[in-house]
Protein backbone atom coordinates (compact mmCIF):
# COMPACT_ATOMS: atom_id res chain seq x y z
CA UNK A 1 0.00 0.00 0.00
CA UNK A 2 3.00 2.40 0.47
CA UNK A 3 3.74 3.21 -3.24
CA UNK A 4 0.64 3.87 -3.73
CA UNK A 5 0.79 6.69 -1.60
CA UNK A 6 3.84 7.62 -2.95
CA UNK A 7 2.09 7.30 -6.44
CA UNK A 8 -0.54 9.71 -5.91
CA UNK A 9 2.18 12.00 -4.50
CA UNK A 10 4.28 11.96 -7.23
CA UNK A 11 1.44 12.54 -10.02
CA UNK A 12 0.46 15.50 -8.42
CA UNK A 13 3.79 17.19 -8.92
CA UNK A 14 4.46 16.11 -13.00
CA UNK A 15 0.68 17.63 -13.89
CA UNK A 16 1.98 21.06 -14.71
CA UNK A 17 0.24 22.37 -17.64
CA UNK A 18 2.13 24.13 -20.26
CA UNK A 19 5.61 23.31 -19.53
CA UNK A 20 7.16 20.49 -21.68
CA UNK A 21 6.88 17.22 -19.50
CA UNK A 22 10.64 16.13 -19.13
CA UNK A 23 11.44 11.92 -18.62
CA UNK A 24 15.37 12.56 -17.35
CA UNK A 25 16.01 8.83 -15.54
CA UNK A 26 12.38 7.54 -16.47
CA UNK A 27 13.68 3.78 -17.00
CA UNK A 28 11.92 1.60 -19.36
CA UNK A 29 11.28 -2.18 -17.63
CA UNK A 30 10.90 -5.16 -19.52
CA UNK A 31 8.54 -7.66 -17.23
CA UNK A 32 8.03 -11.07 -17.33
CA UNK A 33 4.78 -11.81 -15.64
CA UNK A 34 4.04 -15.83 -15.17
CA UNK A 35 0.82 -15.91 -13.77
CA UNK A 36 -2.66 -14.07 -13.70
CA UNK A 37 -1.88 -12.76 -10.12
CA UNK A 38 0.96 -11.28 -11.15
CA UNK A 39 -0.99 -9.79 -14.49
CA UNK A 40 -3.37 -8.50 -12.09
CA UNK A 41 -0.69 -6.82 -9.87
CA UNK A 42 0.63 -5.15 -13.30
CA UNK A 43 -2.27 -3.70 -14.08
CA UNK A 44 -3.06 -1.87 -10.56
CA UNK A 45 -0.43 0.66 -11.91
CA UNK A 46 -1.98 1.25 -15.10
CA UNK A 47 -4.16 4.22 -13.29
CA UNK A 48 -1.08 6.18 -12.32
CA UNK A 49 -0.18 7.59 -15.87
CA UNK A 50 2.20 9.97 -15.64
CA UNK A 51 4.67 8.07 -13.32
CA UNK A 52 4.00 4.61 -14.40
CA UNK A 53 3.11 3.71 -18.25
CA UNK A 54 3.00 1.10 -19.84
CA UNK A 55 4.75 0.52 -23.32
CA UNK A 56 3.35 -2.88 -23.70
CA UNK A 57 0.78 -3.57 -21.82
CA UNK A 58 0.95 -6.81 -19.36
CA UNK A 59 -2.18 -8.74 -20.88
CA UNK A 60 -0.55 -11.67 -21.61
CA UNK A 61 0.67 -14.61 -18.94
CA UNK A 62 4.67 -15.25 -20.07
CA UNK A 63 4.37 -12.63 -23.06
CA UNK A 64 6.59 -9.40 -22.02
CA UNK A 65 5.35 -6.41 -20.98
CA UNK A 66 7.05 -3.15 -21.17
CA UNK A 67 6.67 -0.86 -18.15
CA UNK A 68 8.06 3.19 -18.22
CA UNK A 69 8.90 4.59 -14.09
CA UNK A 70 9.24 7.53 -13.22
CA UNK A 71 12.74 7.69 -10.59
CA UNK A 72 11.15 8.44 -7.43
CA UNK A 73 9.02 5.49 -8.11
CA UNK A 74 11.69 3.13 -9.23
CA UNK A 75 12.49 1.76 -5.74
CA UNK A 76 8.99 0.98 -5.07
CA UNK A 77 8.15 -0.68 -8.42
CA UNK A 78 11.41 -2.93 -8.14
CA UNK A 79 9.50 -4.08 -4.43
CA UNK A 80 6.32 -4.72 -5.75
CA UNK A 81 7.69 -6.72 -8.32
CA UNK A 82 10.15 -8.27 -5.94
CA UNK A 83 7.51 -9.40 -3.06
CA UNK A 84 5.32 -10.40 -6.37
CA UNK A 85 7.91 -12.46 -7.60
CA UNK A 86 8.24 -10.91 -10.65
CA UNK A 87 10.99 -10.96 -13.24
CA UNK A 88 12.53 -7.78 -14.99
CA UNK A 89 14.92 -6.02 -16.72
CA UNK A 90 16.08 -2.31 -17.43
CA UNK A 91 15.05 -1.90 -21.31
CA UNK A 92 15.92 1.68 -21.64
CA UNK A 93 18.13 3.55 -18.85
CA UNK A 94 16.68 6.96 -19.97
CA UNK A 95 13.81 7.99 -21.46
CA UNK A 96 14.51 11.44 -22.30
CA UNK A 97 18.10 10.77 -23.88
CA UNK A 98 16.22 8.78 -26.70
CA UNK A 99 13.63 11.46 -26.43
CA UNK A 100 16.83 14.05 -26.99
CA UNK A 101 18.25 11.76 -30.14
CA UNK A 102 15.22 10.97 -32.08
CA UNK A 103 15.01 13.68 -34.28
CA UNK A 104 17.01 13.75 -37.46
CA UNK A 105 18.51 16.41 -40.07
CA UNK A 106 17.01 18.30 -42.29
CA UNK A 107 18.97 19.67 -45.46
CA UNK A 108 18.92 23.21 -46.27
CA UNK A 109 15.70 24.28 -48.40
CA UNK A 110 13.69 21.32 -47.63
CA UNK A 111 10.49 21.71 -46.35
CA UNK A 112 9.65 17.90 -46.29
CA UNK A 113 11.37 14.97 -45.86
CA UNK A 114 12.05 11.18 -44.71
CA UNK A 115 15.16 11.96 -42.65
CA UNK A 116 13.39 13.84 -39.75
CA UNK A 117 10.21 14.03 -38.18
CA UNK A 118 7.41 16.71 -39.12
CA UNK A 119 4.88 18.40 -37.22
CA UNK A 120 1.03 18.59 -38.06
CA UNK A 121 1.15 21.57 -39.84
CA UNK A 122 4.25 20.54 -41.68
CA UNK A 123 2.64 16.93 -42.73
CA UNK A 124 -0.82 19.12 -43.66
CA UNK A 125 1.42 21.65 -46.12
CA UNK A 126 2.86 19.11 -48.02
CA UNK A 127 -0.12 17.17 -48.43
CA UNK A 128 -1.77 19.95 -49.61
CA UNK A 129 1.23 20.68 -52.00
CA UNK A 130 0.31 18.02 -53.98
CA UNK A 131 -2.49 18.61 -55.85
CA UNK A 132 -0.98 21.82 -57.02
CA UNK A 133 2.32 19.37 -57.97
CA UNK A 134 -0.20 16.36 -59.25
CA UNK A 135 -3.19 17.74 -59.85
CA UNK A 136 -4.71 14.78 -62.38
CA UNK A 137 -4.25 12.10 -59.15
CA UNK A 138 -4.00 13.73 -56.14
CA UNK A 139 -6.77 15.54 -54.57
CA UNK A 140 -6.57 16.61 -50.50
CA UNK A 141 -9.42 15.11 -48.61
CA UNK A 142 -11.09 16.09 -45.11
CA UNK A 143 -12.00 12.12 -43.72
CA UNK A 144 -12.93 13.54 -40.27
CA UNK A 145 -12.46 15.98 -37.64
CA UNK A 146 -11.01 16.40 -34.16
CA UNK A 147 -12.19 17.42 -30.64
CA UNK A 148 -10.01 20.90 -30.68
CA UNK A 149 -11.85 21.24 -34.21
CA UNK A 150 -8.04 20.03 -36.57
CA UNK A 151 -8.93 18.36 -39.85
CA UNK A 152 -8.30 14.96 -40.39
CA UNK A 153 -6.61 15.85 -43.71
CA UNK A 154 -5.33 13.05 -46.25
CA UNK A 155 -5.12 12.76 -50.02
CA UNK A 156 -6.95 10.76 -52.57
CA UNK A 157 -4.99 9.19 -55.25
CA UNK A 158 -7.04 8.19 -58.29
CA UNK A 159 -5.45 6.40 -61.03
CA UNK A 160 -8.57 5.43 -62.48
CA UNK A 161 -12.56 5.17 -61.50
CA UNK A 162 -13.84 1.79 -60.45
CA UNK A 163 -10.01 0.79 -59.42
CA UNK A 164 -10.21 -0.80 -55.76
CA UNK A 165 -10.13 1.16 -52.98
CA UNK A 166 -6.99 1.28 -50.61
CA UNK A 167 -7.23 3.43 -47.92
CA UNK A 168 -4.01 3.68 -45.75
CA UNK A 169 -4.03 5.18 -41.50
CA UNK A 170 -1.73 6.26 -39.42
CA UNK A 171 -0.83 7.78 -36.14
CA UNK A 172 -4.16 6.99 -34.48
CA UNK A 173 -1.76 6.30 -31.34
CA UNK A 174 -0.31 10.02 -30.96
CA UNK A 175 3.16 9.22 -29.86
CA UNK A 176 3.56 7.08 -32.53
CA UNK A 177 5.20 9.17 -34.83
CA UNK A 178 6.95 6.44 -37.29
CA UNK A 179 3.14 5.74 -38.28
CA UNK A 180 2.78 9.13 -40.05
CA UNK A 181 6.26 9.35 -40.96
CA UNK A 182 5.98 5.74 -43.25
CA UNK A 183 2.18 6.96 -44.70
CA UNK A 184 3.80 10.03 -46.06
CA UNK A 185 6.92 8.12 -47.66
CA UNK A 186 4.09 5.43 -48.97
CA UNK A 187 2.23 8.33 -50.46
CA UNK A 188 5.77 9.74 -52.29
CA UNK A 189 7.14 6.26 -53.35
CA UNK A 190 3.01 5.74 -55.24
CA UNK A 191 3.54 9.37 -56.50
CA UNK A 192 7.22 9.14 -57.85
CA UNK A 193 7.91 4.93 -58.08
CA UNK A 194 10.19 4.66 -60.94
CA UNK A 195 10.21 1.01 -60.87
CA UNK A 196 7.58 -0.11 -63.47
CA UNK A 197 6.66 -3.37 -61.48
CA UNK A 198 5.27 -0.96 -58.50
CA UNK A 199 4.23 1.42 -61.03
CA UNK A 200 2.19 -1.69 -62.50
CA UNK A 201 0.49 -2.44 -59.08
CA UNK A 202 -0.28 0.86 -57.55
CA UNK A 203 -1.95 2.15 -60.46
CA UNK A 204 -4.57 -0.89 -60.38
CA UNK A 205 -6.03 1.21 -57.26
CA UNK A 206 -6.89 4.05 -56.08
CA UNK A 207 -5.94 5.31 -52.34
CA UNK A 208 -6.86 7.46 -49.67
CA UNK A 209 -3.82 7.67 -47.12
CA UNK A 210 -4.30 9.80 -43.57
CA UNK A 211 -1.39 9.76 -41.82
CA UNK A 212 -2.49 11.44 -38.82
CA UNK A 213 -5.93 10.09 -37.15
CA UNK A 214 -5.60 12.06 -33.77
CA UNK A 215 -4.45 15.20 -34.62
CA UNK A 216 -5.36 17.26 -31.28
CA UNK A 217 -3.09 14.24 -29.66
CA UNK A 218 -0.17 14.66 -32.61
CA UNK A 219 0.18 18.01 -32.15
CA UNK A 220 0.24 17.49 -27.95
CA UNK A 221 3.10 14.96 -28.33
CA UNK A 222 4.96 18.00 -29.99
CA UNK A 223 3.94 20.99 -27.23
CA UNK A 224 4.01 19.64 -24.46
CA UNK A 225 4.27 15.53 -23.82
CA UNK A 226 6.05 13.25 -25.96
CA UNK A 227 4.38 10.25 -24.65
CA UNK A 228 1.29 11.17 -24.65
CA UNK A 229 -0.98 8.16 -26.97
CA UNK A 230 -5.06 9.46 -26.66
CA UNK A 231 -7.12 11.84 -28.04
CA UNK A 232 -7.13 15.04 -25.96
CA UNK A 233 -11.22 15.17 -25.01
CA UNK A 234 -11.36 16.75 -21.63
CA UNK A 235 -12.70 13.94 -18.93
CA UNK A 236 -12.46 13.88 -15.21
CA UNK A 237 -10.02 13.83 -13.88
CA UNK A 238 -7.85 13.13 -16.57
CA UNK A 239 -7.79 14.17 -20.85
CA UNK A 240 -7.94 11.51 -23.87
CA UNK A 241 -9.66 7.98 -24.59
CA UNK A 242 -7.74 5.36 -26.54
CA UNK A 243 -9.26 5.95 -30.06
CA UNK A 244 -8.09 2.18 -31.37
CA UNK A 245 -10.26 0.96 -28.18
CA UNK A 246 -13.23 3.60 -29.42
CA UNK A 247 -14.85 1.53 -32.47
CA UNK A 248 -18.19 0.58 -31.99
CA UNK A 249 -17.90 -3.33 -32.59
CA UNK A 250 -17.61 -5.63 -29.72
CA UNK A 251 -16.51 -2.55 -27.64
CA UNK A 252 -14.92 -2.45 -24.56
CA UNK A 253 -15.51 -6.58 -24.30
CA UNK A 254 -12.02 -7.34 -24.08
CA UNK A 255 -8.38 -5.78 -23.76
CA UNK A 256 -9.52 -1.97 -22.91
CA UNK A 257 -10.02 -0.09 -19.92
CA UNK A 258 -13.41 1.92 -18.33
CA UNK A 259 -11.49 3.87 -16.18
CA UNK A 260 -10.64 6.97 -16.82
CA UNK A 261 -6.66 8.12 -16.82
CA UNK A 262 -5.93 4.42 -17.56
CA UNK A 263 -3.90 4.73 -21.00
CA UNK A 264 -6.38 2.40 -23.03
CA UNK A 265 -9.25 3.96 -21.65
CA UNK A 266 -12.07 2.96 -24.06
CA UNK A 267 -13.96 6.03 -23.65
CA UNK A 268 -17.44 6.66 -21.83
CA UNK A 269 -19.15 4.80 -24.47
CA UNK A 270 -18.66 3.55 -28.74
CA UNK A 271 -17.76 6.68 -30.90
CA UNK A 272 -17.42 9.08 -28.00
CA UNK A 273 -14.67 10.56 -29.73
CA UNK A 274 -14.82 13.22 -32.52
CA UNK A 275 -11.91 11.62 -34.70
CA UNK A 276 -13.64 8.08 -34.85
CA UNK A 277 -17.11 8.75 -34.93
CA UNK A 278 -15.98 11.19 -38.44
CA UNK A 279 -13.22 9.15 -39.43
CA UNK A 280 -15.84 6.08 -39.47
CA UNK A 281 -18.57 7.68 -41.22
CA UNK A 282 -16.20 9.20 -44.22
CA UNK A 283 -15.00 5.05 -44.29
CA UNK A 284 -18.84 3.82 -44.71
CA UNK A 285 -19.09 6.28 -47.10
CA UNK A 286 -16.87 5.19 -49.48
CA UNK A 287 -19.03 2.25 -50.64
CA UNK A 288 -17.74 -1.23 -52.52
CA UNK A 289 -14.78 0.29 -53.82
CA UNK A 290 -13.35 0.70 -50.38
CA UNK A 291 -11.51 -2.87 -50.63
CA UNK A 292 -8.28 -3.07 -47.91
CA UNK A 293 -7.69 -1.30 -44.96
CA UNK A 294 -3.76 -0.71 -43.97
CA UNK A 295 -2.88 0.49 -40.53
CA UNK A 296 0.52 1.74 -39.01
CA UNK A 297 1.13 1.56 -35.14
CA UNK A 298 4.62 1.40 -33.45
CA UNK A 299 6.25 -0.42 -31.84
CA UNK A 300 7.17 -4.23 -32.25
CA UNK A 301 7.79 -5.60 -35.45
CA UNK A 302 4.38 -7.58 -36.04
CA UNK A 303 1.89 -7.64 -39.23
CA UNK A 304 -1.64 -8.42 -38.19
CA UNK A 305 -5.16 -9.22 -39.19
CA UNK A 306 -8.40 -8.81 -37.48
CA UNK A 307 -9.95 -9.66 -34.63
CA UNK A 308 -8.69 -8.06 -31.40
CA UNK A 309 -10.97 -10.61 -30.11
CA UNK A 310 -11.17 -14.37 -28.32
CA UNK A 311 -14.65 -14.41 -29.37
CA UNK A 312 -14.64 -14.00 -33.32
CA UNK A 313 -12.97 -15.49 -35.66
CA UNK A 314 -12.08 -13.44 -39.42
CA UNK A 315 -14.41 -15.78 -42.29
CA UNK A 316 -11.14 -15.63 -44.23
CA UNK A 317 -8.46 -16.42 -42.01
CA UNK A 318 -6.70 -18.38 -43.66
CA UNK A 319 -6.30 -16.79 -46.93
CA UNK A 320 -5.17 -13.69 -44.44
CA UNK A 321 -2.59 -15.71 -42.58
CA UNK A 322 -1.07 -16.75 -46.10
CA UNK A 323 -1.11 -13.46 -47.36
CA UNK A 324 0.72 -11.79 -43.97
CA UNK A 325 3.43 -15.05 -44.27
CA UNK A 326 3.76 -14.21 -47.84
CA UNK A 327 3.75 -10.60 -46.69
CA UNK A 328 6.54 -10.67 -44.07
CA UNK A 329 8.90 -12.93 -46.38
CA UNK A 330 9.02 -9.89 -48.36
CA UNK A 331 9.63 -7.24 -45.53
CA UNK A 332 11.99 -9.86 -44.29
CA UNK A 333 14.53 -9.85 -47.80
CA UNK A 334 15.05 -6.35 -47.79
CA UNK A 335 17.28 -5.58 -44.53
CA UNK A 336 16.77 -8.74 -42.27
CA UNK A 337 13.91 -7.23 -40.21
CA UNK A 338 12.07 -10.04 -38.10
CA UNK A 339 8.70 -10.11 -37.85
CA UNK A 340 5.86 -12.04 -36.48
CA UNK A 341 2.82 -12.20 -37.70
CA UNK A 342 -0.96 -13.40 -37.27
CA UNK A 343 -4.31 -12.67 -35.69
CA UNK A 344 -4.20 -9.50 -33.40
CA UNK A 345 -5.46 -11.45 -30.48
CA UNK A 346 -2.83 -14.17 -30.66
CA UNK A 347 0.52 -12.45 -32.07
CA UNK A 348 -0.44 -9.52 -29.15
CA UNK A 349 -3.42 -9.26 -27.21
CA UNK A 350 -7.11 -8.83 -27.24
CA UNK A 351 -8.14 -5.01 -28.13
CA UNK A 352 -11.59 -4.72 -28.70
CA UNK A 353 -12.51 -1.68 -30.21
CA UNK A 354 -9.88 -1.10 -32.64
CA UNK A 355 -10.83 0.62 -35.97
CA UNK A 356 -9.50 -2.32 -37.86
CA UNK A 357 -11.78 -4.62 -36.19
CA UNK A 358 -15.14 -2.27 -37.16
CA UNK A 359 -13.85 -1.95 -40.79
CA UNK A 360 -13.94 -5.70 -40.88
CA UNK A 361 -16.59 -6.16 -38.40
CA UNK A 362 -19.32 -3.52 -39.42
CA UNK A 363 -18.32 -2.73 -43.19
CA UNK A 364 -17.34 -6.29 -44.11
CA UNK A 365 -13.88 -5.56 -45.62
CA UNK A 366 -11.89 -8.56 -46.08
CA UNK A 367 -8.35 -7.24 -46.96
CA UNK A 368 -7.71 -5.09 -43.09
CA UNK A 369 -3.85 -5.03 -41.66
CA UNK A 370 -2.42 -3.62 -39.16
CA UNK A 371 1.39 -3.35 -38.70
CA UNK A 372 3.30 -2.66 -35.34
CA UNK A 373 6.37 -0.93 -37.10
CA UNK A 374 9.60 -0.80 -35.99
CA UNK A 375 11.41 -1.51 -33.56
CA UNK A 376 11.62 -4.27 -30.70
CA UNK A 377 11.24 -2.13 -27.76
CA UNK A 378 15.27 -0.74 -27.62
CA UNK A 379 13.83 2.88 -29.03
CA UNK A 380 9.90 2.22 -28.61
CA UNK A 381 7.85 4.55 -30.50
CA UNK A 382 11.42 6.88 -30.04
CA UNK A 383 12.85 5.46 -32.83
CA UNK A 384 15.45 7.61 -34.03
CA UNK A 385 14.80 9.23 -37.28
CA UNK A 386 17.54 7.89 -39.52
CA UNK A 387 15.03 4.42 -39.26
CA UNK A 388 12.27 6.06 -40.98
CA UNK A 389 13.55 5.48 -44.60
CA UNK A 390 14.43 1.54 -44.44
CA UNK A 391 11.62 0.98 -42.02
CA UNK A 392 9.02 2.59 -44.52
CA UNK A 393 11.24 0.81 -47.46
CA UNK A 394 10.60 -2.56 -46.08
CA UNK A 395 7.17 -1.92 -44.87
CA UNK A 396 6.04 -0.87 -48.20
CA UNK A 397 7.82 -4.19 -49.54
CA UNK A 398 5.29 -6.14 -47.40
CA UNK A 399 2.18 -3.43 -48.62
CA UNK A 400 3.22 -4.35 -52.24
CA UNK A 401 2.94 -8.41 -51.33
CA UNK A 402 -0.32 -7.65 -49.99
CA UNK A 403 -2.04 -5.78 -52.90
CA UNK A 404 -0.58 -8.19 -55.60
CA UNK A 405 -2.66 -11.23 -53.72
CA UNK A 406 -5.60 -9.08 -53.20
CA UNK A 407 -5.64 -8.28 -56.99
CA UNK A 408 -5.18 -12.37 -57.58
CA UNK A 409 -8.30 -12.96 -54.95
CA UNK A 410 -10.19 -10.00 -57.00
CA UNK A 411 -9.23 -11.43 -60.22
CA UNK A 412 -10.26 -14.65 -59.32
CA UNK A 413 -13.40 -14.01 -57.94
CA UNK A 414 -14.69 -12.35 -61.08
CA UNK A 415 -13.07 -15.24 -63.44
ZN1 LIG B 1 -0.67 2.05 -31.44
Amino acid sequence: MLWRAVVLLATTVVVISSEKVRYDKYRVYRVHPAGDEQLRFLASFAKYHNDIQFWKEPRVVNKPADVMVSPEMQTSFLEGLEANGIQATVYVDNVQTLIDNERGVRRQGESFGWEDYYTLEEIHGWLNSLSETYPDVVTPIVGGSSYEGREILGVNITFAPGNPVVVVEGGIHAGEWIGPATATWIINQILTTNDSAVRDTVRQFNFYVFPNLNPDGYVYTWTTDRNWRGTRTPYTPCYGADPNRNWDFHWGEEGASSTVCSSDFAGPEPFSEVETRTFSEFLASLGDDFQVYLDFHSYGQMLMFPYGLYSVTAPNYDDLLVITTKAVEALTARYGTQYTFGSIVDTIYAAAGSSLDWVMGVLGKRFVFVWELRDKGQYGQLLPADQIIPNSEETFDSILSILRDVLAQIESSHS
